[in-house]
C-alpha cells in the first residue's frame, strides 16, 4: 500500500517488498547503459526521462512509479562504481554505508533536538569526537577537539570562515590560487572583504609569498585567516603544510586547512605522513563522500579548540529551552546552522566500525596505487604526456601534441557516447584530462582500456 510508513512496528515489513522493487529497478536500469553514463548526451537523456515520468503529479497515483522512476534514474545515472567514471571527486558509495543510510531514512531522526534523535545525537557526539581525534591526535591539551557534521566541504569551509569571523569581526582571508572556489564564495556570503590570493606556481601555495602577504597585512593576532589546501580539486596536490603552519604561527594568523579530498589519507598508515602539519590548523575540512566512500552527504569540520563552537550557540525555546538544558537534555542547535538535520553520522559510524582502520586504510592505499599505475602507463605511452606523478589519486594527462580543443572535444565525445567520464583541468596554461581514481576495485585492465578509449578517439 503506497501510504504505508517506513518506521513503526510495520515499517520493516512495509519496506521489504519495496526494496525488492528498488533493487530490481537498479539492476534493469543499469543494464541499459553502455558504460558509466547513458548514451546520447543531455537531450537524449532528458527525452527518455520525460517519457518515463509522464505527468509528474497526476490526479490519481501510479503504483508502478517506484519501479518506473528508479529504473529511469539508474538508466540515466553516472555510475561512480564504473571504472571509467573518473571525472570528479565523486566516489562509489560502499554498500554497507548505503544500507546504513536506509536506516537513517526509515527512522528519520532529526538532529536539532534530543527528543527527535536520542541515539543519533549520542552516536554523533562519539563518532564526531573520534574523527576529530584522527585530525588532532591526543596531546597534553586540556580541551577535547570536536567536529561538526556538514553537507560537505563547501559548508565546512563556510563554517571555518564564520568561526574565524566570530573570533575577529574583520578577519581577512588569505588563500592561494589553488584554493577551492567555495572559500571565495564564503567570504561573499559572510560579507567579508575580498580574499588576498597568493601565488601557487607549482600548483601549491608558495610559502615565501604567504610570508610576504602576512607581513604586508600586519595587524593583531587572529585578524588573518590563512586557508591552505590538502588535496587540490584539480591535481590532488597538498600545500606545504608544516611551512605554512610555521608562518601562520610567526604572524599570529589563524589557519584553516581544506582537506576535503586529502583528509582521506588520514585513514591510511602509509599515506598519513603526507598530512604532517594538519593538526596545527585551527579548523580542518573533511569530506567522507570523497575519499571515504560514503553516499552524499558526509562532510565534517574538525575544530581544535571546542571553545570556538560557542559562536554557534543559539536558542529556540521549542528545541533547547534553558530549563531543558539545565535538566540534562543535550543542546544540539549549536552544532550546525541547519535546524532539521539528517543523521548522516550513522552510515559513517557503521563504515568505520565495520571496516576498521586496516580495511579502510587498504581502500585508500588501493586507489593511490591505481593512480600510480595509471601514471606509469601514461609515462611510457608513446602518445600521451603525463602532467606529474600523482600525490593522491588524481592523474592528469593529455595526448602528445594535441590541442586544447582536441582534449575538450574528446572528453565531450566520450560523455555523449556514455563510454567514459574524464574530467578536465587547466594547468601550465594547457588543458589536461583529469582522472580521479576513487574506485578501490578497479583492475589494471580497466586502466589500459581507459587509455585505449581516449587514444582511439584522439586519432580520428
Ligand atoms: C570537493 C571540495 C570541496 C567542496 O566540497 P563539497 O562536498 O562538494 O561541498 C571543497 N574543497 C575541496 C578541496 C574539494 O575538493
Amino acid at each position: 500500500m503506497s501510504t504505508a510508513l517506513a518506521s513503526g512496528p510495520q515499517g520493516p515489513d512495509n519496506l521489504s517488498p519495496l526494496l525488492a522493487t528498488v533493487l530490481a529497478a537498479l539492476r534493469t536500469g543499469a543494464a541499459t547503459r553502455p558504460g558509466p553514463l547513458p548514451a546520447g548526451g543531455p537531450a537524449d537523456v532528458a527525452a527518455r526521462l520525460r517519457e518515463a515520468l509522464g505527468d509528474p503529479f497526476p490526479e490519481h497515483g501510479d503504483d508502478h512509479a517506484l519501479h518506473t522512476l528508479v529504473h529511469a534514474f539508474a538508466a540515466g545515472a553516472a555510475d561512480p562504481a564504473h571504472p571509467h567514471c573518473t571525472a570528479h571527486l565523486h566516489c562509489p558509495p560502499l554498500a554497507i554505508a548505503t544500507a546504513a543510510d536506509l536506516a537513517a531514512s526509515a527512522l528519520n531522526p532529526s538532529l536539532d533536538s534530543w527528543d527527535q534523535a536520542p541515539a543519533a545525537s549520542a552516536l554523533e557526539t562519539l563518532v564526531a569526537r573520534a574523527l576529530a581525534a584522527e585530525v588532532y591526535p591526543p596531546t597534553g591539551r586540556t580541551a577535547t577537539p570536536d567536529a561538526l557534521v556538514t553537507t560537505g566541504g563547501t559548508e565546512s569551509n563556510q563554517l571555518a570562515l564564520l568561526l574565524a569571523r566570530e573570533r575577529h569581526p574583520h578577519v581577512r582571508l588569505v588563500q592561494a590560487e589553488n584554493a577551492h572556489h567555495s572559500l571565495h564564495r564564503a567570504t561573499w556570503l559572510l560579507g567579508l572583504p575580498e580574499p588576498v590570493t597568493v601565488p601557487a606556481p607549482a600548483g601549491t601555495m608558495d610559502p615565501a609569498a604567504l610570508d610576504q602577504a602576512l607581513t604586508a597585512l600586519g595587524g593583531p593576532p587572529g585578524t588573518v585567516l590563512v586557508a591552505a589546501t590538502a588535496g587540490t580539486t584539480d591535481a590532488g596536490l597538498i600545500d606545504p603544510l608544516p611551512d605554512i603552519a610555521g608562518i601562520c604561527e610567526t604572524h599570529g594568523a589563524r589557519l584553516h586547512i581544506d582537506a576535503a579530498y586529502g583528509g582521506g589519507l588520514l585513514l591510511s598508515d602509509r599515506h598519513r605522513p603526507q598530512l604532517d602539519g594538519l593538526a596545527r590548523a585551527h579548523t580542518v575540512t573533511l569530506d567522507l563522500h570523497k575519499l571515504g566512500w560514503q553516499p552524499v552527504a558526509a562532510g565534517l569540520l574538525a575544530v581544535r579548540d571546542p571553545d570556538d563552537l560557542h559562536a554557534l550557540t543559539h536558542h529556540a525555546d521549542y528545541l533547547n529551552a534553558d530549563d531543558d538544558t539545565e535538566a540534562g537534555l543535550p543542546d544540539l542547535l549549536g552544532r550546525s546552522l541547519r535546524t532539521t538535520r539528517r543523521a548522516d553520522i550513522l552510515k559513517i559510524a557503521v563504515t568505520l566500525k565495520t571496516l576498521g582502520r586496516q580495511r579502510l586504510g587498504a581502500l585508500v592505499d588501493q586507489v593511490c596505487a591505481h593512480a600510480t599505475a595509471l601514471a606509469e602507463l601514461i609515462d611510457v605511452h608513446p602518445h600521451f604526456e603525463l602532467y606529474d606523478r600523482p600525490t593522491i589519486s588524481t592523474v592528469l594527462f593529455r595526448p602528445t601534441h594535441a590541442t586544447d580543443t582536441t582534449v575538450a572535444d574528446v572528453r565531450r565525445t566520450l560523455l555523449a557516447q556514455g563510454r567514459a567520464v574524464l574530467g578536465r583541468a587547466r594547468l601550465d596554461n594547457r588543458l589536461w584530462f583529469k582522472a580521479t581514481l576513487l574506485n578501490p576495485h578497479t583492475q589494471p585492465d580497466d586502466l589500459t582500456a581507459l587509455l585505449e578509449l581516449v587514444e582511439g578517439h584522439t586519432a580520428r
